[in-house]
């Protein structure tokens, strides 16, 4: 897991990202996954406790908001078997206000 800590590395991860919004994926149907987070957690990918989808990305790649104050990209690979890499995480002052409305 990369750990983003200023706001000009945030924007040059979020740089190429192609951005859906949140209802774009079923998250519930991933059940009990979880990703690892940059708060030392884990957060349950449906968002089930607690963790918000601010934002998609094609294929299966969430950006999500975690009680602590985190921001997280996370990949879910696979089709029948699937995992959730953490990409990056950072504290949710990185984005410089850019999710305060969601
Ligand atoms: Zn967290």
């Amino acid at each position: 897991m990369k750990i983003i800590e200023t706001e000009s590395m945030f924007d040059r991860e979020m740089g190429d990202i192609k951005v859906l919004p949140s209802h774009h994926l079923d998250l519930e149907g991933y059940g009990g996954l979880a990703f690892e987070c940059g708060c030392k957690h884990a957060h349950s990918v449906s968002g089930r406790d607690g963790a918000q989808p601010l934002l998609t990305s094609p294929p299966v790649k969430i950006l999500y908001r975690c009680p602590n104050g985190y921001l997280t990209f996370v990949h879910i690979k696979g089709l029948f078997r699937q995992t959730a890499v953490t990409l990056f995480s950072g504290k949710e002052e990185v984005a410089g206000g850019m999710f305060d409305a969601f």
